[in-house]
């Protein structure tokens, strides 16, 4: 089937390269012509895992271009995957949509299938065809089909998802998704079919529920750390039963990324202005704000007076294999700790263009693990990059002033740290400072 997709970000790229590979006809647009430029000439603009050899493959049958008008007149089904960023009073904002959908109306000249990809307020479907109805005599329908991958292993997910999700309204809508999903759900993944209203409301009753798992785990272990318990024993004891899936289950330094932190923001709006709370989501925001500084007060607690110290700090992205820094909790802490007088020398395998694009905090910038930790005072671990899961212990403790660190992401184990003479924070852990500890 031929299709376009508007927005070559890290969603609308991932769909776009996967469809193709699965034999449909993509034109991907987007407005960003450097983006166009770089994937024209066959390079990435993000990083993800597998996606690169996939484009490869399917070269021939995907297009790449700023040209929206000419999406529009080729194809009857346009899926929007563009930006939904929050606003400042926490609903997301839709001016990107409105662009493409307008874009749409002046170039359409048939019915069009508009499928919103991106992540859109319970009610938008609805709305916006009625937005449309009002510039435009030419039919449409409107689908939601809300994507569910997860940044770093977003291939995977692409094709083979766990369910894949249809808000639409026509025999014909249902038709056409059946027909470009159907490569994917081969072997028993689910398509749920839907209301557009209830597609909508789906994505956001996934990203909260996973939110308020983290932001539950988080706040067990800040416990864990005041009683003395430790949060992978009473992690492994309570998620073995049956009703608790054990899986997204750890603590951390809190949640980040484009889309736990928005999508909770929009849930508690849609349900403000439908006149009801949603008190679960909004406890969990209000600890993740809180847990994104845990590290920080781990530090100060350690350390008192910050003026003057001088941190290593491993992981920038906001998790593992990416490069998206957006709402990553290392930016929090590294404005914390530069406002409190510290100086600090990052390393991130692959995020540091992007976080020297969207940080509004001061960091040097190291080439390796061990380089970064030269004259630190401690080594802070931000984000869960294997490489960091086995350092060279040697290494780091004859280039760092104070042999002190900081885990937040519980990666190290505490008695090879120990054996290696460091003293060691972890997050629901306790501080381990003696192997009688363990
Ligand atoms: P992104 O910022 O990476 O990509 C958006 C792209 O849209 C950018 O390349 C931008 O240049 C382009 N764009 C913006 N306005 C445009 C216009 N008028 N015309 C053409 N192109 C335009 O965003 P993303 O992370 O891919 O997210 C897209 C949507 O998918 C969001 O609603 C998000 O909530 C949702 N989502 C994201 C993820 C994720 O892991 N990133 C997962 C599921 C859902």
């Amino acid at each position: 089937m031929k299709m376009s997709i508007v927005g070559t970000g890290y969603v609308g790229l991932v769909a776009g390269v996967c469809f193709a590979d699965v034999g449909h006809e993509v034109i991907c647009v987007d407005n960003n012509e450097e983006k166009i430029r770089r994937l024209k000439d066959g390079q990435i603009p993000i990083y993800e895992p597998g996606l690169s050899d996939i484009l490869k493959s399917c070269q021939s049958r995907i297009e790449f271009t700023t040209d929206i008008g000419k999406a529009v007149e080729s194809c009857s089904v346009i899926f929007i995957a563009v930006g939904t960023p929050e606003k400042a009073d926490g609903n997301a904002d839709l001016g990107p949509t409105l662009q493409v959908i307008d874009s749409i109306c002046k170039a359409a000249t048939v019915k069009k299938y508009i499928v919103l990809k991106s992540t859109v307020p319970i009610g938008t479907a609805k709305e916006l065809s009625a937005y449309i109805d009002q510039k435009t005599k030419i039919p449409h329908e409107i689908i939601n089909n809300p994507e569910f991958l997860k940044e770093g292993a977003a291939v995977e997910d692409f094709l083979r998802p766990d369910r894949v999700v249809i808000g639409c309204k026509t025999k014909e809508g249902k038709n056409i998704m059946e027909e470009l999903y159907a490569p994917f759900v081969k072997n028993g993944h689910p398509i749920y079919f839907m209301s557009n209203i209830s597609a909508e409301m789906t994505k956001y009753a996934a990203n909260s529920f996973l939110s308020v798992k983290i932001s539950f785990i988080n706040e067990l272990a800040a416990l864990a750390d005041t009683v003395g318990a430790d949060i992978n024993d009473v992690r492994k004891g309570f998620t073995s039963d049956k009703r608790i899936n054990p899986a997204f289950f750890y603590p951390g330094v809190g949640y980040g990324g484009s889309c736990f932190p928005k999508d909770v923001q929009a849930l508690i709006h849609t349900a403000k202005k439908n006149h009801q709370t949603m008190d679960i989501e909004a406890a969990a925001d209000a600890v993740n704000d809180k847990q994104k500084l845990v590290l920080f007060e781990k530090v100060k607690n350690r350390f008192g007076d910050l003026k003057g110290k001088h941190f290593a700090m491993w992981g920038l992205s906001f998790k593992p294999r990416t490069d998206d820094v957006r709402e990553a909790p290392a930016l929090y802490l590294l404005r914390a700790l530069t406002k409190a007088g510290a100086t600090v020398t990052a390393y991130d395998p692959v995020a540091t263009e992007t976080a020297k694009a969207y940080f509004d905090a001061p960091f040097g910038l190291a080439e390796s693990t061990v380089d970064a930790t030269k004259d630190a005072d401690a080594l802070l671990i931000v984000t869960e990059w294997n490489e960091f899961r086995n350092p060279d212990f040697a290494k780091i403790k004859n280039n760092m002033k104070n042999s002190i660190i900081f885990d937040g992401r519980n990666c190290l184990s505490i008695p090879d740290v120990l054996k290696n003479g460091f003293e060691y924070h972890c997050i629901g852990r306790g501080i381990a400072t003696t192997e009688t500890s363990l």
